[in-house]
C-alpha cells in the first residue's frame, strides 16, 4: 500500500517531472495547519497548500455543510435554472466586496474567473462599439495557466515553449517609489484610449516572487488608468480574503476596481470555484435584444452548489473576529521575526505584509538561483516535515490563520536552522 510508488507509475503532477525531484509524500488526512502522511507523521503546512486553505484542512464546520447540501442538491445546470447556494453565496460576496461590484459570474478556479474577466473587459468595449484591444499587465505577474491568463502572465519558464501563441499584452514594470513618472509615460506611449483593461494582482505578486508593491505609486497608477477609463481588473485570486490584512488588498487603496477574480481561500481550500464580480455598468452592456451582445462563456461546473455551499461555510468562518484576531496574531509573530532575518547577512530584502513573510536568500551565484538551492530547501525542510516550497530564491510563509503561535516558531527555528548551514 505505497501510496506514493503507486503513484508514480500513474499519476503526472504539474511541475515535478525532473528526475531528480523526490516522489511525493501520500497525505491522509488533515487537522488545523496539519497534514499527515500514510505513518501518521505530521507536517505542517505553512503556505496554506498553494495559497488556498486559509482555515486550514478538514475543518468540521465546512465538512458538515458540505455533507448536507450533498444530500439536497450536488449539481444542477446553471443556464435558465439557479439554486440557493449561488444566490446566496453572490449576495454574501457583493456585500462584503462593498463598493461598486454588482454582479457574480462563477468558474472553476483562478484561471477561469482571469479568463472570464479578460473576456468581459474586451468584449464590453466592443458591446459599447469602441473596440479597445490593448491590455495592460505587471511584468513578472502570475495569472494562470491558461492560454488567456498566460497571455497576461510575465513571460517565464511557465511560457516559454508557448510564448509564440499568446496574445500581446504591455506589461509595466512594477510600482516601486519614484516610477510612477515612467509608468506613466509608457501607457501614454501605447494611447490610453486603445487599452480595454489593466489587470493586476493589488499590492503583492505571489507567484512572482512575493513582491511587495509601492503603495503610494501603485494608487496613483490606478487613479490615472480610471481616469483613461482603463477597466481595471484587481485579481484578488491570491491576496482576497485576508490574506494581505484587510478582507481584500484593494481596501488599501483609493480606487475601486471595475472586476474582481477570487477563488483559492474563497472555499477555504475545500472546492474549487472561481468567481469574477463586475461593476453593474459592465454588466449592462452585455443587456441587449441583440443575442450577439451576450457572453458566450459558461462552464459545466458554473456555481457548483457544494462549492458554493463550501464558500458559504468558509464565508461563515472568515466573518468571525476570531479570524480577524488570528490574522494580527500572525502578523504581529511575523514582525518579531522579520526583525531576526533583517540581522541575517543571508536575507536580502526580508518583507512582511498581512500574513505573508518574505525574503531572499542571498547566494554566490550571479543569477541568485539555481537548481541546487531550490533542492536544498526543499530537502531541508521535508526532512523536518515542513511544507515550505521556495520561489526561486525567495523564501516565504503563508500559513492557515489557524496555525498556533508554537508551530509559527517551529517554521522560523527551521528557517534560522536552514540559513546557518549556508554561512
Ligand atoms: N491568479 C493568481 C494571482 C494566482 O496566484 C493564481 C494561482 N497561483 C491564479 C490566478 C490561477 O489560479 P488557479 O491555479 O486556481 O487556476
Amino acid at each position: 500500500n505505497n501510496l506514493s510508488a503507486r503513484d508514480l507509475a500513474v499519476i503526472w503532477h504539474p511541475y515535478t517531472q525532473m528526475q531528480t525531484a523526490p516522489a511525493p509524500i501520500g497525505i491522509v488526512r488533515g487537522a488545523g495547519a496539519l497534514l499527515f502522511d500514510e505513518q501518521d507523521n505530521a507536517y505542517i503546512d505553512a503556505t496554506s497548500s498553494w495559497w488556498v486553505n486559509i482555515h486550514g484542512h478538514a475543518h468540521p464546520h465546512i465538512a458538515k455543510q458540505l455533507a448536507a447540501q450533498a444530500l439536497e442538491l450536488e449539481h444542477c445546470i446553471f443556464a435558465g435554472y439557479t439554486h440557493p447556494p449561488a444566490v446566496n453565496l453572490a449576495e454574501r460576496l457583493l456585500q462584503l466586496l462593498g463598493g461598486q461590484q454588482g454582479k457574480v459570474f462563477y468558474s472553476d478556479n483562478g484561471s477561469t474567473a482571469v479568463e472570464v474577466a479578460l473576456k468581459m473587459a474586451l468584449q464590453y468595449w466592443d458591446n459599447k462599439g469602441m473596440p479597445r484591444r490593448n491590455i495592460l499587465a505587471f511584468k513578472n505577474a502570475y495569472h494562470g495557466d491558461t492560454f488567456g491568463a498566460m497571455s497576461v502572465s510575465g513571460r517565464s519558464v511557465f511560457t516559454r515553449v508557448f510564448d509564440d501563441l499568446l496574445f500581446d499584452v504591455h506589461f509595466l514594470d512594477v510600482p516601486a517609489p519614484g516610477n510612477l513618472d515612467e509608468l506613466i509615460a509608457h501607457i501614454k506611449k501605447i494611447d490610453p484610449s486603445t487599452i480595454a483593461a489593466f489587470i493586476f494582482e493589488p499590492l503583492l505578486q505571489g507567484s512572482g516572487g512575493m513582491i511587495m508593491y509601492d503603495k503610494t505609486t501603485f494608487d496613483k497608477l490606478l487613479q490615472y488608468c480610471a481616469g483613461e477609463k482603463i477597466l481595471l481588473i484587481a485579481d484578488e485570486v491570491m491576496t482576497g480574503f485576508g490574506r494581505t490584512g484587510p478582507d481584500f488588498a484593494m481596501q488599501q487603496v483609493s480606487v475601486e476596481p471595475d472586476m474582481i477574480c477570487l477563488s483559492k481561500g474563497l472555499t477555504g481550500g475545500t472546492m474549487a470555484l472561481g468567481v469574477t464580480t463586475s461593476t453593474n455598468t459592465i454588466y449592462e452592456a452585455f443587456l441587449s435584444a441583440d443575442k450577439l451582445k451576450t457572453l458566450f462563456h459558461g462552464h459545466s461546473f458554473t456555481a457548483n452548489p457544494l462549492a458554493c455551499t463550501a464558500a458559504l461555510a468558509s464565508l461563515d468562518l472568515f466573518l468571525d473576529p476570531a479570524c480577524k484576531a488570528n490574522r494580527e496574531r500572525i502578523n504581529a509573530l511575523h514582525q518579531s521575526f522579520l526583525l531576526t532575518l533583517q540581522a541575517n547577512p543571508l536575507v536580502k530584502n526580508p518583507r512582511l505584509l498581512g500574513t505573508v513573510l518574505a525574503f531572499e536568500i542571498v547566494t554566490s551565484h550571479a543569477d541568485g538561483y539555481t537548481n541546487s538551492l531550490a533542492d536544498k530547501v526543499h530537502a531541508f525542510f521535508r526532512e523536518r516535515r515542513l511544507m515550505l516550497r521556495p520561489l526561486g530564491n525567495t523564501l516565504y510563509i503563508l500559513p492557515p490563520y489557524c496555525i498556533t503561535d508554537e508551530q509559527l516558531h517551529t517554521i522560523y527555528n527551521a528557517i534560522t536552522t536552514f540559513l546557518h548551514t549556508l554561512s
